[in-house]
């Protein structure tokens, strides 16, 4: 279970995260969504401690982590061990063939033996639907099967989360759609997940959590059926402005 509790980030004299409290359910995935600016990629990216909030408390598993006090390196190396994070624009190894990108981390990282590490990257790389893609470079790949090899490589690492922050953004509606089958389906297989995203139709589909972030707070956190049966004034504004 990871759980942030009165958490705050700022930056200069803007208070990105103010004050934020929330859980993300083990098994479940959790979609945030708000407006631009509202502080929802600072709120992911303090999850693997890309961004460093300077109070709060950070809950993963047995680690409580005062972020008030320094956190060694030891400790973010070891959460990162945990999760793993995509990126809208795939970060792909240049230089490697598609399957070697997906076995590089648990050959490097895990120890894993590359006979090991290659069977089930080309399970991985079949389950999303790229099984014929193997041996090309990834300056080769659409923009959509790039996306599909960065969670195909993220999954091999057998994280306990995955972040995703607007993982199709990049991508026309075609490819997008792609990318989105992939992640309902890993999100059927009760992978943890924690997804920034603009999509509210996808939003719907997959999440079983919704947070939704204004200014820097929360300003609803809840399951999915809630949120979009919402009286709200804000948050009604906010949906039906997006689709
Ligand atoms: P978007 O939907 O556009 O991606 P967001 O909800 O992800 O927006 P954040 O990127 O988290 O928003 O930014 C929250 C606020 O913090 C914004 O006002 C942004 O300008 C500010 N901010 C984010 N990163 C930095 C930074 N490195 N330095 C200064 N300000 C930052
Ligand atoms: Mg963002």
């Amino acid at each position: 279970m990871l759980k942030l509790e009165n958490v705050t980030k700022t930056f200069g004299n803007h208070k990105a995260l103010k004050d934020v409290s929330t859980t993300f359910p083990e098994n479940k995935t959790t979609v945030i969504v708000g407006p631009s600016g509202s502080g929802k990629s600072t709120l992911l990216r303090s999850l693997n401690f890309l961004e460093r909030p300077e109070s709060g408390h950070y809950y993963f598993d047995d680690l409580d982590i005062d972020l008030s006090k320094p956190v060694s390196s030891q400790t973010i190396l070891n959460i990162r061990r945990h999760t793993e994070m995509v990126f809208q624009g795939y970060n792909l190894f240049p230089h490697l063939s598609v399957i070697k990108n997906v076995m590089e981390g648990p050959v490097q990282v895990l120890h894993q033996a590359k006979s090991k590490a290659h069977d089930q990257a080309a399970l991985l790389l079949a389950k999303v639907g790229l099984a014929e893609k193997a041996d090309v470079y990834p300056a080769q790949l659409s923009g959509g099967q790039a996306q599909r090899v960065a969670i195909a490589r993220s999954l091999a690492m057998h994280p306990e989360y995955i972040f995703l922050d607007e993982p199709t953004s990049a991508l026309d509606p075609e490819l997008e759609l792609e990318v989105l089958k992939v992640l309902l389906q890993i999100a059927k297989e009760k992978q943890s997940m924690i997804i920034v995203t603009h999509n509210l139709a996808f939003a719907r589909q997959v999440a079983d959590k919704i947070i939704f972030v204004e200014d820097g707070q929360i300003l609803f956190d809840g399951s999915e059926h809630d949120f979009f049966a919402t009286d709200n004034k804000r948050i009604l504004d906010f949906i039906s402005a997006m689709t």
